[in-house]
């Protein structure tokens, strides 16, 4: 018989997950990249001797991992569980708490702990490590009153997790009925109001609000406006933890690549895709994805085409607008794109009180909270203070820096470019803000004389390399109206033969969810070319 090919747009988390599956799905799969290297938002600076990943640095669910590299080709294991729970319990695993075996061939995961430091504008400070006594000693110290609210919290979100995540993670909506039929479940929940709404009702005070609602920012959603079902996210912190990839986030998408190589797969980087090549079939018959044309003019026929670019990018400028009756163009431009970012990288020199104030994950609060978000997400005006999460991975593996000195980037959530910043000026000026409070502050003393590299990256970057709608930071904003069945779907509704995988489509955005949708998506695929899993 002779095998099916397929076509993958982009080598991020997602376009390298599904070309692993593809590939143990029996299709001879071509991934292909706009830039030399692998890994989209993942993808790795090397500057002056310091290593620094641009996107993606808390690594967590390591046995979604495992399942990637465990994979082999020609032999598909969508049927198994998607949750590695012990046989006949719905207990998780412990195992699947750390790097499997398969995974260890490739690359080194170690645990990071604690999770996050989030430092509060006052300079107090909460380590949270997902330890259940530890976080009720913590909240006793800064915030007493909100210790029976935190065990309520707990006992919320756990309900939300199992629900939502454990239960309904891995679910197509396909359909609006689909939908429906669980509905009934998340109103009960309380999953469908605000994330703070929900935080709010348990926690009196807003240190505490503040911890148990930031998580949505790492992947772009707007605390305020996100539904509580993202609750879940400090539960799959909790459950699995949260690891680093000794190397670098950069060294896992290595590792996936090699993998990707290893069952057969062809990666062509500098090869930018310009449109998807459709053929129709009978009138009020959809359209066939029949392969792609490149930049370079160059075509390439394949069975299927998987697209992990941008949701707007993909339909809107690869597909002309008579093949879209679902996502035309007020659809894609109506669609509300997540926050923009401006991400700093920096090197410099060590000195032994680094380690008094910094942690591997540092969240550091400014002095506004609600009127931050409504800036950035509604008024979308930059503010004069900010919020940042400040990553220093060589406080874990020295390699990243040459001898004594620290490798760092530090991200703020900014508007997207919806705003119309004029960020070749704002963007120098935030920097130089950012870098300097870090100083004046403490974070890091004397960091102007200490310094040796810096680079950034705003939403104009975002725009013209990842081509991202509206320099969006993390694809389309998780918003009630944007998720499940109202998120893009993973087999598109126009093109027979299309499909899209990452964090645009469902479940979502951030690393555990792409490689969600990339095994979501290779189902589909299965069920659409017969194939027995
Ligand atoms: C600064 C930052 C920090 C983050 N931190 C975390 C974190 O700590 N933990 C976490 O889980 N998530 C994090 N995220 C989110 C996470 O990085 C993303 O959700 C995930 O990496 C997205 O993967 P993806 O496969 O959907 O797409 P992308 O990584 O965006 O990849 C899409 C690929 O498509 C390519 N492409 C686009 N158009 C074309 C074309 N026409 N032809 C060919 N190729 C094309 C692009 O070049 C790119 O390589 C972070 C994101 C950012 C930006």
């Amino acid at each position: 018989m002779t095998r099916k090919s397929a076509v993958v747009i982009g080598s991020g988390f997602g376009g390298l997950a599904l070309g692993i599956r593809l590939q143990s799905l029996g299709f001879d799969t071509t991934i292909l990249e706009k830039h030399e290297q692998p890994g989209g938002r993942a993808r790795v600076l090397r500057r002056d001797g310091f290593t620094f990943d641009m996107g993606p640095t808390v690594i967590t669910v390591p046995h979604f991992i495992e399942e990637l590299f465990a994979a082999q080709r020609d032999v598909p294991r969508l049927a198994e569980p998607d949750f590695a729970l012990l046989p006949g319990s719905n207990t998780i695993d412990p195992a699947s708490r750390c790097a499997g075996p398969a995974t260890s061939r490739y690359v080194t995961l170690v645990p990071i702990v604690p999770f996050y430091r989030i430092y509060f504008d006052d300079g107090s400070y909460f380590d949270y490590d997902g330890d259940r006594e530890h976080t009720r000693q913590q909240i006793a110290l800064l915030a007493p009153g909100d210790l029976d609210g935190y065990d309520r919290f707990h006992a919320a979100a756990l309900a939300i997790f199992e629900r939502g995540f454990l239960k309904l993670g891995y679910t197509h909506f396909g359909s609006i009925g689909s939908m429906f039929g669980v509905l009934p479940d998340l109103l009960r929940l309380g999953a469908l109001q605000s994330l703070f709404g929900f935080t709010s009702s348990f926690f009196a005070s807003d240190k505490m609000r503040q911890v148990f609602s930031f998580e949505p920012l790492l992947i772009g959603g707007n605390p305020l406006n996100v539904p509580a079902i993202y609750a879940m996210i400090h539960f799959v912190e909790k459950t699995w933890g949260i690891h680093f990839a000794m190397g670098g986030t950069g060294a896992l998408v290595s590792g996936l690549l090699h993998k990707f190589q290893d069952l057969g797969g062809v990666f062509r980087p500098n090869a930018e895709v310009a449109g998807i090549m459709t053929e129709s079939r009978r009138r009020l018959r959809k359209p066939v994805a029949r392969g792609v044309t490149l930049a370079s003019g160059e075509q390439l026929q394949a069975d299927l085409v998987a697209s992990n670019a941008d949701y707007a990018h993909t339909y809107r400028d690869m597909l002309p607008a008579r093949d879209r009756l679902v996502n035309g163009n007020l659809r894609v431009k109506l669609a509300r794109q997540s926050m923009g970012l401006v991400v700093i990288y920096f090197g410099f020199r060590a000195e032994p009180d680094d380690t008094v104030r910094l942690r591997h994950h540092n969240i550091i609060l400014g002095p506004r909270y609600e009127g931050l978000l409504t800036d950035i997400f509604q008024r979308r005006v930059l503010s004069e203070d900010f919020s940042q999460y400040l990553h220093v991975p060589t406080l874990t593996d020295p390699a990243l820096a040459p001898p004594g000195c620290h490798a760092a980037y530090t991200l703020i959530p900014v508007p997207n470019n919806a705003s119309h910043i004029d960020w070749a000026t704002e963007g120098g000026r935030l920097v130089d803000r950012v870098l300097g409070m870090l100083e004046k502050r403490g974070y890091i003393p004397r960091l102007g004389d200490r310094l040796m590299t810096r680079h950034f990256i705003t939403p104009d970057t975002f725009q013209s390399e990842l081509n991202s709608r509206l320099g969006n930071g993390f694809g389309l904003e998780p918003l009630l109206l944007q998720s499940a069945f109202f998120r893009p779907h993973n087999r598109s509704e126009d093109i027979t033969n299309l499909y899209l995988v990452g964090a645009n489509v469902q479940p979502g955005g951030g690393t555990p969810s792409v490689m969600m949708s990339a095994k979501m998506t290779a189902r589909l695929i299965a069920a659409d070319f017969n194939l027995s899993c």
